[in-house]
């Protein structure tokens, strides 16, 4: 059943990803998106609802899709809305609240919503999104997972302390670290003296690198290859007390519960001095083994969802994929 459920959950994405700027005939798409997953299979109280396009918006409709299918996250958000009913301060938590409560209490099961609110919100927040041009799906999913936990860790503290405290103290986690965030290792063994110095770092994605006729299980194993720092780049070895040739390499130490991985897709050419896109198709699996971490040496991941915008060009597969932990 459950494997069931992830195929539902991948379709569902196709209204809003294939057709990422025409929602128009969604009453259409809708019927032939029950039809396509079979009633039978169509699991109860889940609601499947493309977002309007407000002229480019796509790249943080998707986001929003996929975060709602990201069902820890969806259901925290919830949560939150039952408990600031009567809050009158509106906040981005607030409209990312209420547009999911807005889906998860539709009466249909399939058709289109209005994320106006939203993205009115979120323009008026940050002006790098307040115009109509295509935005990037990462930075969108960057700015509202950071800002989310923002807003959560100063409705903790209260007022009071927020003033007392200012930035000094780290805050403690919240539901958004809770399920994203992981922690990398980055390791450099000196080549002298064999010492291995290493240093943590939370992250809440991964970004990798995007290569021709590749997987996302090969994009990680790149991530984690093992990288020599020679001639100029040389490391200083705090034992040798001197410039040393190392080997540095970055693994995971700990995976979070839903493990968002960044393709880049955007490359900067120096003689063009520009960005190009780089379009290799990337093969991604339904559920992924990790090799790269240091718990585990083949953790395995479920795949979640990919908000993207998919175009009608088929190499074209997402810059960002969710992978749930099946722990
Ligand atoms: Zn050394």
């Amino acid at each position: 059943m459950r494997d069931k459920l992830q195929i539902a959950k991948i379709s569902a994405f196709k209204p809003t990803l294939g057709a990422c700027c025409a929602v128009g005939g969604m009453g259409a798409n809708a019927s032939q998106l029950e039809k396509d997953i079979g009633l039978e299979q169509f699991p109860t109280n889940e609601h499947y609802f493309g977002f309007v396009n407000f002229g480019n918006t796509c790249y943080c409709n998707s986001v929003l899709q996929a975060l709602y299918f990201c069902r820890p996250f969806r259901e925290k958000v919830l949560q939150y809305k039952q408990q600031v009913k009567n809050q009158k301060k509106e906040t981005l938590l607030t409209c990312l609240a209420d547009l999911f409560h807005s889906v998860a209490t539709q009466k249909k099961k399939v058709g289109a919503l209005s994320p106006k609110k939203f993205i009115t919100k979120l323009r008026k927040e940050n002006e790098h999104f307040d115009n109509y041009m295509q935005q990037d799906a990462h930075e969108c999913l960057n700015y509202l997972l950071n800002t989310v936990a923002d807003i959560l860790t100063a409705e903790k503290k209260g007022p009071q302390e927020q003033e007392n405290n200012g930035s000094h103290t780290k805050a403690d986690p919240t539901w958004v670290h809770e399920i994203f965030q992981g922690t990398l290792t980055n390791e450099t063994r000196c080549l002298n003296c064999e010492s291995v110095s290493s240093k943590d770092e939370d992250f809440l994605d991964l970004s990798v690198d995007v290569l021709q006729n590749t997987s996302i299980t090969h994009c990680l194993r790149v991530f984690s290859s093992t990288e020599t720092l020679c001639t100029e780049h040389k490391y200083y070895c705090e034992v040798c007390c001197s410039k040393q040739e190392a080997q540095k390499r970055m693994r995971v130490k700990k995976l979070p519960q839903i493990l968002a991985l960044h393709l880049k897709r955007f490359k900067y050419m120096e003689h063009l001095s520009r960005y190009i896109k780089v379009s290799h198709r990337v093969v991604f699996p339904l559920e992924l083994r990790l090799f790269n971490t240091i718990i585990d040496a083949s953790q395995i991941e479920e795949f979640y969802g990919v908000p993207s915008d998919l175009q009608k060009n088929s190499t074209e597969t997402g810059y960002i994929f969710f992978y749930q932990s099946r722990e």
